[in-house]
């Protein structure tokens, strides 16, 4: 089984620019995220992916990237404080702590189960 975030390159690659009245945000850094991301072909690579992965009888999963990094794996407490920088979780609730990918992919696999068994 693979489990994926169901995330929208097209949202990912969003361009900061903004508007003439409303200028955006560190357009730069962006403009460089988004060509990394493109770069990639992630489209490509999802289709390749789950094609394969079907192809040998496997499931895959796109799941509700909702909460996915906000998600506490001790006793579920939900906050978006729990995600203190970009590598680090620390939940507001019970102190728990690790590198935020890692609790990000234990929520996603989570999820995925819980899709399965439904
Ligand atoms: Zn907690």
């Amino acid at each position: 089984m693979i489990v994926f975030e169901d995330l929208k390159v097209r949202n990912l690659s969003k361009s900061a620019k903004g508007t003439a009245d409303n200028h955006g945000k560190n357009v730069k850094a962006k403009s460089g995220l988004n060509k990394s991301i493109l770069d990639q072909g992630w489209g490509m690579f999802r289709q390749m992916l789950e094609y394969k992965q079907r192809w040998s009888g496997g499931d895959v999963l796109a799941i509700n990237p909702r909460n996915t990094s906000r998600i506490c794996l001790s006793f579920s407490h939900v906050s978006k404080d729990n995600r203190t920088t970009q590598a680090k979780f620390e939940c507001v609730s019970c102190r728990y702590s690790a590198n935020a990918d890692y609790v990000g992919a234990c929520n996603i696999l989570s999820v995925g189960h819980t899709q399965l068994a439904c």
